[in-house]
């Protein structure tokens, strides 16, 4: 036998779903995932990390934890001991709001260099200390053992007063957008991470010149911002990434040559849930509902002021009590009269509670006990069970509309530190703050609800296959297929 481990080529496609993807197939418009549905194995329903925000779960995917161990919480949150918001990417009103130079920094030094938390480790890292290089393409979280540089464009040095180059941890091999590229023909339309073509043509670049490493992975984002204006049965899109698929296959004498010599993982990170049409009913204005309180408006809080600080990850926010006078009771009782709102939970002394503006009643949980989920993990419970759509028989969990709901959940509310409130809204719902974006009659994502925790994965090249059927147990079985 070789002892070089056969490839791994893992296929991020952000925002695909199973519905639209079995429908693609079904009508012949993506040829290149029905081959390797065909000769592989399709799951369509894995479980992805909370909040369902690409960072978070690119982080779980990373490093085989959820954001209580990572510390991505989110794609925005408050950082408490800077006192200030950290924004990897909301959108461009937003962006402007919390401030351009310090998104930048952000977003291409401080998510892996600072943030991502150094008691975790990558499997670009875990890699690195058995000699085996990897690869990361339009990856947002990339942390590896290899000083790399990333070099900001000029445009970005002018906007933001950088000098331009900082040193970061990376794989060996690395490429991001206009930052870093294998192939100096590839082009990038978009400065801050490559389209589905520019990602395809480097993967091309290294199966071509023989480069691939034992694990590559590859991002492809743009499928999401399809979604997000066209709702969740665009096909189009999948139709044009399965077209590039088509043409890393045909870099093989045959299809059935390229699964014979590397593994194809192809993967979705986060659902959709779509949204409603009428702005004033479907758009949850959380400064409305929190009329009574001080809400921070800039980056920063004002001092003695501000009470409230709100990090709106489309259909999920952050709510977070400064105090200044404002009390979390008073807080949770304003949350608490909006119908539209769906689950609200908090954490005291180690017990994570949970209340609903639709339901009423209160469930309360925490880590260790006699009950028992599907995942192995144990619980002690209390209250309404419903609030998160669980049934308890036999000293066994079961969930129902939000997947892996106690250990997601409850990772969200230990992802950072701070006095704060996680909340998500229903089906068709998300919130607004200032700047944030809006999704009106498209879709959205953000939220612990199976519409966008649950998402396709498709394996072949291997008949081996991970423990559960969660982001979060992929990081071990992925190194397995690399021994
Ligand atoms: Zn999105």
């Amino acid at each position: 036998m070789s002892t070089t481990p056969k490839p791994v080529i893992l296929l991020i496609i952000d925002t695909l779903m199973s519905t639209p993807l079995e429908e693609a197939v079904q009508t012949g418009h993506a040829p290149a995932l029905q081959y390797l549905m065909e000769r592989g194995r399709y799951f369509p329903h894995v479980v992805s990390s909370f909040p369902t925000m690409s960072v978070t779960i690119e982080s779980t995917l990373l490093t085989g934890e959820y954001a209580d161990k990572h510390h991505l919480p989110a794609l925005i949150w408050y950082h408490e001991d800077e006192k200030r918001m950290v924004n990897y990417g909301t959108g461009v009103k937003e962006i402007i709001k919390t401030g351009f130079s310090s998104f930048v920094k952000d977003m291409f030094f401080e998510l892996n260099s600072v943030h991502l938390s150094k008691q975790v480790k990558t499997i670009h890292e875990e890699l690195a200390e058995r000699n085996l290089p990897s690869a990361s393409i339009n990856a947002f979280v990339y942390r590896g053992n290899t000083i790399q540089q990333i070099h900001l464009p000029r445009i970005l040095r002018l906007m933001t007063g950088f000098n331009g180059t900082w040193d970061i941890q990376a794989p060996p091999l690395w490429s991001l957008g206009s930052f870093a590229k294998f192939n100096p023909f590839t082009r990038t339309p978009q400065i801050f991470s490559g389209n589905y073509k520019a990602g395809c043509k480097e993967l091309k670049y290294l199966i071509k010149r023989n480069k691939l490493p034992p694990f590559t992975m590859c991002v492809i984002q743009d499928l999401d911002l399809r979604i997000h204006l066209k709702g969740p049965m665009d096909l189009k899109g999948i139709q044009k990434i399965d077209r590039e698929l088509q043409k890393l296959f045909n870099l093989y004498s045959s299809w059935e040559k390229a699964l014979k010599e590397c593994t194809w993982i192809v993967l979705s990170d986060n659902g959709h849930a779509s949204m409603g049409n009428n702005k004033h009913h479907y758009v949850i204005n959380l400064r409305k509902i929190l009329k009574d309180f001080a809400v921070m408006n800039d980056n920063m809080p004002v001092p003695y002021k501000d009470q409230i600080a709100l990090a709106v990850n489309q259909r999920m926010v952050f709510v977070y009590c400064l105090g200044n006078g404002a009390e979390k009771n008073h807080i949770l009782s304003s949350l608490k009269k909006d119908k539209r709102i769906d689950i609200i939970a908090w954490q005291e002394k180690g017990l994570n509670h949970v209340v609903s503006g639709e339901k009423d009643g209160r469930f309360s949980f925490s880590e260790g006990g006699p009950f028992q989920d599907q995942y192995e993990q144990t619980w002690t419970v209390s209250g309404d069970e419903k609030l998160l759509d669980i049934k308890v028989k036999n000293n066994n969990i079961h969930y129902g509309d939000y997947p892996d709901a106690l250990a997601r959940l409850s990772s969200s509310l230990t992802s950072h530190k701070g006095n704060y409130f996680v909340v998500t809204a229903k089906p068709g719902y998300e919130f607004k703050e200032k700047g944030s974006p809006l999704h009106v009659g498209g879709a959205a994502h953000g939220s612990l609800h199976k519409q966008e925790s649950l998402v396709p994965m498709i394996v072949a090249g291997t008949e081996v296959y991970p423990k559960y059927e969660r982001i979060i147990d992929f990081k071990p079985w992925i190194l397995s297929l690399i021994q």
